[in-house]
């Protein structure tokens, strides 16, 4: 596993991209680049650049965040969260643990996940 410091997270990432990805936070909904983003390519961890999803993954699901039905395998890590008065799992890339975002159960597609993660955690690379 990758381990920087938050110093060098501090200095790689904006302090809005610090906020989400290390100390958890959200943006607001229908703000993020990629919310309405449909290019052929991979999205991959703003802080490490973990590959996490592929654009055949992603799929609009109105809640104001990028959504994907699946994850590339082994890039996500699942952890119970009960913060905000909620029960949710939140996702973390499984390379450097930084947060995405979370993973409900409700999803409209045969796999029926929704992972909705926040624009500001991914970096996407178009399909050559
Ligand atoms: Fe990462």
């Amino acid at each position: 596993k990758q381990k920087m410091t938050e110093q060098e997270y501090k200095e790689k990432l904006t302090p809005d991209q610090y906020h989400i990805l290390r100390e958890k936070g959200t943006e607001r909904p229908f703000t993020g680049e990629y919310n309405t983003h449909y290019e052929n390519g991979v999205y991959s961890c703003a802080a490490c650049g973990n590959e996490l999803f592929k654009s055949d993954q992603k799929f609009d699901s109105g809640c104001g965040w990028p959504s994907f039905d699946d994850e590339i395998e082994g890039a996500i890590e699942r952890k119970r969260d009960t913060t905000h008065g909620m029960i949710r799992t939140e996702i973390m890339c499984s390379n450097c643990g930084s947060h995405l975002g979370h993973v409900f159960n409700d999803g409209p597609t045969p796999t029926g996940i929704r992972h909705c993660v926040n624009s500001l955690s991914l970096d996407f690379k178009k399909d050559d």
